[in-house]
């Protein structure tokens, strides 16, 4: 599945259920830190046409720079790395507002793709929506327990 819906997501990875609601991403092969995981396709938009979509489309959407974001095109053409769950202590990551997503370790087989929401998501952005937390899981020893994005 290299291409889905515009996006870009590696063949190693798989998007699995991990109980009723939710879902994560997971190695189905090994992967090299550094390796390409996925690369967020969609729209880009201004922050007054963000405001006015759908609310299932407009929590996909992330802020890029200058007022612009990234969403997808509509609500079934979401980017798979969006499922990509926060860990405190993640094995991907990505340069600032990058669509790209690395390993940024090795990644075994069956171990769940992390991200720190914290890096990017809605960066800058604290001026146009009220900021989100939620209490993580991720019972990595840096754990920050209370995730504010
Ligand atoms: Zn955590």
């Amino acid at each position: 599945m290299p291409f889905v819906d515009d996006s870009y997501i590696s063949p190693k990875l798989k998007i699995k259920k991990i109980n009723k609601t939710e879902k994560g991403v997971f190695a189905i092969k090994h992967i090299e830190k550094g390796e390409i995981l996925a690369i967020t396709g969609g729209v880009v938009l201004p922050y007054h046409r963000v405001v006015k979509l759908h609310k299932d489309i407009k929590k996909y959407c992330y802020y890029l720079e200058n007022n612009f974001y990234i969403c997808p095109f509509n609500r079934r053409k979401k980017s798979p790395d969006l499922y990509f769950n926060h860990s405190c202590d993640p094995n991907t990551g990505g340069e600032e507002n990058a669509l790209t997503t690395v390993a940024i370790k090795n990644i075994k087989i069956g171990s769940e793709v992390t991200y720190d929401y914290r890096k990017d998501y809605w960066k800058n952005d604290n001026k146009n929506r009220p900021p989100r937390s939620f209490h993580c899981r991720c019972k990595s020893k840096k754990c920050a327990e209370i995730i504010h994005y």
